[in-house]
């Protein structure tokens, strides 16, 4: 590319924060719910805001085995006898009424009995014969849960587009609420632009390559929540491209393509979704991942990456990933970031963002250490595998020296 047709190209394009504030803006939540007991409900999202229907705990219960006792009778005094009138198990509440200098037995989650207001640990007495001698002072309320101690009828337990996981089905099922309200799946249509391309199952003529973007998008889209619709290889041509989106729109929420993005000759996407719908933009500054189109076709939102496979990697953790949240009812998540101290020097010209690949580690001194390495490539896959990190690089960085901090994104944070 020219100088200069570098630089109008720089002057068109977006950076990555003014991309993601624009489909961020855009896309709005879909509509519809269903309704689904709470062990089909991992990896939802919650639909409406649910309210407390009891207090956690219900009642006052010990939380510890020991012996429960009316503080006043004792003042928690260490040294003194109190005689063991029952048991309280979990589940198996004492049912009688304690009188003066009296104690039960209780076991860890048992109800305290009526009038105990305070629990000794089992480790913090003797018995002598039906009775308990204290070897230490307690303080009043001491080892005991109080009704509404985690949280009161009425409250807000979980709020609307909460992703619904182990703790939230968890507390959902502690407070006695067997279904959840949910959004309904989203349905994301995926496929892959390029002649060159052939399914993994098929044999390579020379100069055909497999299709890997549609193996990695799978995966990428694989949520819960989510429907992904596999719709193949789409060959570079005007009308086979302007029927896939066509197509892909009619059934999904949201559709994305990989390759054909550009402006070569045989680039068809952007200008196909200029004809059928709606080019919100098609250029974000950010290295893998340039030629990025967004739009919409009919009710369909539409994300065109490009064809490279570590750059539709970047561009789906950057832009479409968070905006699959909103779509989803829920806050766009963009990928956390961490400081780390560079252990290698690291290559870049000012101008675009870039995101390189990297492996951190924890260092003796307790902070984060990258190192980059070879092999950097957009069509790389190989770097992809290896790195556990991307190493994010400003606009105008130009190049990091061997002991500088830089902020990276851990790959581990890749479900949804
Ligand atoms: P394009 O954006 O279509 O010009 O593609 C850019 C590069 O990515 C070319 O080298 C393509 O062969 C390659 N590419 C496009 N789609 C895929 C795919 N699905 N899997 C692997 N490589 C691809
Ligand atoms: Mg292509």
């Amino acid at each position: 590319m020219e100088q200069t047709d570098r630089c109008a190209d720089l002057l068109n394009s977006l950076s990555l924060a003014e991309a993601q504030a624009h489909i961020f803006a855009s896309v709005t939540p879909i509509s519809g719910i269903e309704c689904v007991p709470l062990k089909q409900a991992q990896g939802r999202f919650l639909a409406e805001t649910i309210s407390a229907p009891i207090s956690l705990p219900p009642f006052p219960n010990s939380a510890m085995d020991g012996y429960a006792l009316r503080h006043g009778d004792i003042a928690g005094q260490r040294g003194s006898l109190l005689t063991v009138i029952g048991t309280a198990f979990a589940g198996k509440p004492y049912e009688g009424l304690l009188g003066q200098c009296q104690c039960v037995r209780i076991f860890t989650g048992a109800a305290m009995p009526t009038e105990a207001d305070t629990v000794i640990m089992q480790e913090d007495v003797i018995c002598e014969g039906d009775q308990i001698r204290l070897t230490r002072t307690v303080s009043p309320y001491a080892n005991v849960r109080p009704i509404g101690d985690e949280i009161h009828a009425g409250e807000c337990l979980l709020e609307r587009g909460k992703m619904l996981q182990a703790a939230e089905l968890g507390l959902m099922a502690s407070a006695g609420i067997p279904k959840a309200t949910v959004t309904r799946k989203l349905r994301v249509a995926f496929f892959s632009t390029g002649d060159e391309l052939r399914p993994v199952e098929e044999s390579l003529m020379y100069g055909q390559i497999y299709d890997s973007n549609r193996y990695l998008l799978h995966s990428l889209l694989n949520c819960q929540s989510i429907e992904a619709i596999d719709m193949g290889v789409v060959p570079d041509d005007a009308t086979a491209v302007k029927q896939a989106l066509l197509d892909a729109s009619r059934q999904a929420d949201a559709v994305i393509s990989s390759g054909g993005v550009s402006v070569g000759d045989l680039d068809f996407v952007t200008a196909s979704l200029a004809e059928l719908g709606h080019v919100g933009f098609w250029k974000v500054a950010v290295k893998p991942g340039k030629p990025f189109a967004f739009g919409r076709i009919g009710p369909a939102w539409f994300f065109g990456l490009p064809g490279n496979p570590v750059a539709v990697m970047v561009t789906f953790r950057q832009l479409v990933r968070p905006a699959l949240h909103r779509l989803m009812g829920t806050q766009p998540k963009l990928p956390l970031r961490l400081q780390a101290v560079c252990r290698t020097p690291l290559k870049k010209s000012p101008g675009r963002m870039e995101f390189q690949r990297g492996q951190f580690e924890s260092d003796m001194e307790g902070g984060i250490s990258v190192t980059g390495f070879s092999g950097q490539g957009a069509h790389q896959l190989l770097g992809m595998s290896r790195a556990n990190c991307l190493i994010v690089l400003p606009k105008d960085n130009a190049g990091v020296k061997l002991g500088e901090r830089v902020e990276i994104e851990p790959l581990f944070d890749d479900f949804f």
